[in-house]
């Protein structure tokens, strides 16, 4: 297909939403991707964190090709195999009770707050949720008013109320509590505005401050989540024990599936008919899903804590590059320079790395070899230090 006639069609017809860098990709191997004139990259942003093994990994496809040809779609008004073997995974891997599956990470998060809600309604009258600034939730509307970022609360007033947002520290956090607090909900690696990560003494004293007055604690692990991090969650990392831990992005392996895990004392809030969605639990994304999720052994978060490290150490000696942050293959570069136009810069190249607010970003496939490692970090320093 030619370029241009994808670009000009692009204008014509799709909403504006997006600020698109101007490469059309037509296939992919791996972490390499082809665009439309048969170009050559390697994949350092598995499509926001979601092609976990990278493009159409053989093993991957396999299970949905599979699924493909034993039937498309059931309805959630029947039992279904594939969704309740990859709720089964989920909950043996993280001690989770139960399982709401949606379609993405926001959501996972509107299902999580729904949960919070009936939780701390039905029990205390409670319904407030706290979330901490420059985090990110997703962008329907309930999910956007949990965004504690006030350049995603333009527009489309009015927002959901019974959201406040806590600077990230107990005092925050204490500064927001109300005795209609409900549930705090937290991105243990906050990834849209930066690859930051909590401070480890806060989260700690956070979970155990929620414990002592049963105020959920909610992570949110739609990036974070599915081995990203070098642990399955990167909750792990804190050695905290949530009530809900949201996902999504990586889980698919690209398709879209989202989902809500309900802990302990959550595990039976939904009853009959408290939430639904006509899509939410696809066989097919499912069957992608139990492929994924049980790829993610021990010895593979290993290796992604290696992986991390590597990246770590190399990135860090660049010139210009003021910080690194992040955990295992989730990691931000802060630079002197706009992140975007590196970013820009690194396409030029064959490299393609995504931003995050002021920061590069890299979310590679939890699969990619040393040899592509050398490649983006080379590629990395030539523009970096340009
Ligand atoms: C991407 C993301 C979301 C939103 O996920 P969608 O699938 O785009 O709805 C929510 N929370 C976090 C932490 C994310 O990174």
């Amino acid at each position: 297909m030619d370029k241009n006639q994808i670009f000009s069609d692009d204008e014509q017809y799709i909403a504006p939403t997006y600020a698109r860098f101007r490469v059309a990709f037509e296939r992919g191997n791996g972490c390499i991707l082809y665009d439309s004139d048969g170009r050559e990259y390697i994949d350092c942003g598995s499509g926001i964190g979601v092609n976990i093994f990278g493009a159409c990994d053989e093993e991957w496809k396999a299970a949905v090709k599979a699924q493909l040809d034993e039937v498309q779609h059931t309805s959630n008004l029947y039992y279904s195999y594939p969704q309740t073997r990859l709720a089964g995974l989920l909950c043996r891997k993280t001690g989770a009770g139960k399982v709401f599956f949606g379609n993405s990470g926001a959501e996972a998060n509107e299902c999580a707050v729904k949960a919070a809600r009936k939780y701390g309604n039905e029990r205390y009258g409670r319904n407030e949720i706290i979330t901490l600034k420059n985090s990110f939730h997703g962008r329907t509307i309930a999910t956007l008013s949990a965004t504690g970022q006030d350049e995603f609360h333009k527009y489309f007033h009015p927002f959901l109320g019974g959201f406040r947002y806590a600077e990230p520290s107990m005092d925050g956090v204490l500064a927001c509590y109300t005795d209609k607090t409900c549930a705090v909900m937290i991105e243990c690696v906050q990834g849209e505005s930066g690859v930051h990560v909590l401070d480890e003494k806060f989260v700690k004293e956070l979970e155990k401050f929620c414990r002592e007055r049963d105020i959920l604690l909610i992570c949110d692990e739609v990036q974070s989540g599915n081995g990203r991090t070098g642990k399955m969650y990167a909750y792990e990392h804190f050695g905290i024990r949530p009530d809900i831990v949201t996902t999504a992005k990586g889980l698919g392996g690209g398709l879209p599936i989202g989902a809500c895990m309900l802990f302990g004392k959550c595990a039976e809030v939904f009853g009959r008919g408290d939430h639904g969605s006509t899509f939410g639990g696809n066989p097919v994304a499912c069957a992608g899903a139990v492929n994924i999720v049980e790829r993610i052994t021990d010895s593979l978060l290993l290796e992604v804590q290696g992986k991390g490290a590597y990246f770590r150490a190399h990135l860090g000696r660049i010139k210009n590059v003021i910080e690194v942050t992040g955990l295992g293959l989730m990691i931000g570069l802060k630079t002197s320079k706009p992140a975007r136009e590196i970013a820009e810069r690194c396409l030029d190249k064959g490299l393609i790395v995504l931003t995050a607010h002021d920061r590069v970003r890299l979310l590679p496939p939890l699969n990619i070899s040393k040899s592509q490692m050398e490649q983006a970090i080379k590629i990395l320093k030539e523009v970096i230090e340009q």
